[in-house]
Order: C-alpha cells, then structure tokens, then sequence
C-alpha cells in the first residue's frame, strides 16, 4: 500500500469572505491544464501554525483563506507541472496577518537538458532512440520539468582511435552483487565526453544500467557515506539490449541526486510504502512509470558528497540545494513517497 502524505488543505485553511481571501496567481499554466503546488506557510496564528508541505493542484489563481505573517515558520512555494519548469521560491515577506495578499508567481519553459549519447554500433543508436523517447514521455508524465535533448553520435564521429571502444568498456567492470564504475578519469579525457553534460555510454556488455555517481554500490545504508565519488554525468547502459525500455527514467533519476540506492534511491528498499510501478524500484520494465513528488523535488535540490544533483552541478538550475536524502524528511525535505493529488 502506497502511503499517501495528503493533507486536505481546505480544512486547515480558517474560512474568510470572498474577496478578503489570500491569493496565490500562476501566470502560464496551460489552457486546460493544472499545475501541482506544495507550501509551507503559517495557516493560523497559534505557535503549532507552521504547516509544511500542503499540497493544492492549481489552475492558475488559488484563494488561500488567510495566511499569517510567517515568523518562524517557512514560507516556501514549489511548482510542478508537465509543461513548464519546477519553480522553487521562498520569501518572508508574501503573508500578513491581514487577509488579501496575493503572490503571483511566472511559469517557465522546461529545463532543457542536453545529454550525449555514445554508441558503437546502429544497434545501440535504436536502443538509445528508444530509451531516450521513453525518458523523455515519464519525465514530462511526472511534472520533473525537463526535456531532454539529445544528441546521438557514434564513437567515430569524433575520433579514430582504435581503444575508443575499450577505454568505454573499462569504464564498467562486474563485481560481487553488480556492476561498478572504474576508469572514469579515462573517459573524461576523451572527445567523446562532454563536460558538465549528462553522457550516456552504450556498451556490448550485458548490464542493466549503471549511473557512475557513486562509483560502488553499497550494500546497505549504514556504510553507503563511506563510498567514493565517481561522476554523476557518466552512465552506462547495454547496446545489447539487455537493459530495461525504462533504464535512462531510472539512471537519470540517480544522476539527478535519488541515491545512495541502499539509502531508498532504489525505492525497493521501502516496500511498504512504493511499489514496482516506481521508477526507482531497482529492477523492472515498462511497469515502471511513477515518481512521486518527494522524489521530484530532491532531483532538483537535492545535494551531496557525490556531486549532488546533475542539474544544479551542470549549471541548469541554481544552487546551492539542500541535503535531501532519500530516507530523511523533515522541515526543509517533503517525505520521499509524499505523492502527486
Ligand atoms: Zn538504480
């Protein structure tokens, strides 16, 4: 059973005369669309005020009862949608103790996230056009507010070295339990790496797919702190075939900070509360297609020893995050299974 985190906000929110309400104005939400909203706000004025993580689905101009000048609660707003970027905004300043504020926030265009794909053979190239249409269908599905643009060579295009093949091979050795990252400082030298990019490696080897943040898988949560850095903008997967429609869905979710997998970035880890429709649920094919709102919010914050999220490293989203693993929640992280209304 999935454990849904919703608060109906409707009645935490004091009853006010129309037009006295607080007002919250998204401009760009698409005709016909909504747009999913997460608060912290001070919803009364007692000292047990401060409500964290209220969810409302908004189609451009929410009332909002009365909100309270903060204090010492938080005041943040997060915004997600299919069609325009995650807006995360904080101020102090947006509620008084009277009613009629109104905050009016802009949408805009998704993220634009290039990724070079590198392939070896015209098998891998359909495998990666596949995975990369896939990708891009769940990630728009589920609100994260990114599109994807990729660029797919062949080795060839950009060198004629005949270990190019190899140097990439090297990258991923099996060992106990897995697959690990090796090499990399190799790959990294190469014309066919991209700096501060996500890179896409198809290799003939039969793996799954492995995304090289972490450069060992631990084998529980407890030592994961322990496991070296390798580099979030490198991942592997099989040109043979033998990886999953959704491989690039979940390895780009590890890129984007859903990790140590021991810690809940593999959602399997948490049975109780995710099921195998997760994205993030270690092993699956076309039934994984969901990731929660807890797990949207920590790609674009999220912050770690390893690089943290590829889209702040990466200069596509504004730093600095904040440290959100996935097992911790709390006054500035959502739950990991806090879910889409
Ligand atoms: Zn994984």
């Amino acid at each position: 059973m999935y454990r849904f985190a919703l608060v109906p906000l409707l009645l935490l929110l004091p009853a006010c005369a129309a037009g006295q309400q607080d007002k919250l104005v998204i401009n760009g939400v698409s005709p016909g669309s909504t747009v999913v909203v997460m608060m912290d706000a001070r919803t009364d004025a007692t000292a047990s005020g401060c409500r964290n993580d209220l969810i409302l689905i908004s189609a451009g101009e929410t009332s909002l009862g009365n909100l309270r000048e903060p204090k010492g609660c938080n005041s943040e707003i997060a915004i997600f949608s299919r069609d325009h970027a995650m807006v995360l905004t904080a101020n102090k300043d947006w509620w008084t103790d009277k009613p009629g504020d109104t905050v009016t926030v802009d949408l805009l265009p998704r993220i634009r996230v290039p990724v070079s794909v590198w392939v070896q053979d015209d098998n891998a190239r359909l495998w990666a056009t596949m995975h990369m249409t896939v990708v891009e269908t769940l990630y728009r599905e589920n609100r994260v507010g990114v599109e994807f643009v990729a660029s797919i060579r062949n080795l060839s295009e950009v060198t004629t070295d005949p270990r190019a093949g190899q140097i990439i091979e090297n990258g991923i050795v099996p060992v106990a339990g897995g697959h690990a990252c090796r090499n990399l400082e190799e790959i990294q030298k190469q014309p066919f790496y991209t700096p501060r990019t996500l890179n896409v490696y198809y290799v003939n080897q039969l793996i799954g797919g492995r995304n090289c943040a972490i450069l060992e898988s631990a084998p529980n949560c407890q030592s994961a702190g322990s496991f070296l850095r390798g580099d979030g903008n490198i991942t592997f997967v099989s040109g043979l075939g033998s990886s999953s429609h959704t491989v690039l869905a979940h390895e780009f979710g590890h890129a984007f900070g859903l990790r140590p997998a021991a810690c809940g970035g593999h959602v399997d880890v948490f049975p109780e509360r995710f099921g195998p429709d997760n994205i993030m649920w270690k092993e699956g094919g076309l039934e994984r297609t969901r990731l929660t709102l807890g797990q949207v919010f920590r790609m674009h914050t999220h912050r770690d020893q390893w690089g943290g999220t590829m889209l702040i490293e990466n200069g596509l989203r504004p730093g600095p995050g904040r440290t959100c693993p996935p097992h911790l929640e709390g006054y500035t992280c959502p739950g990991l299974d806090l879910d889409w209304p």
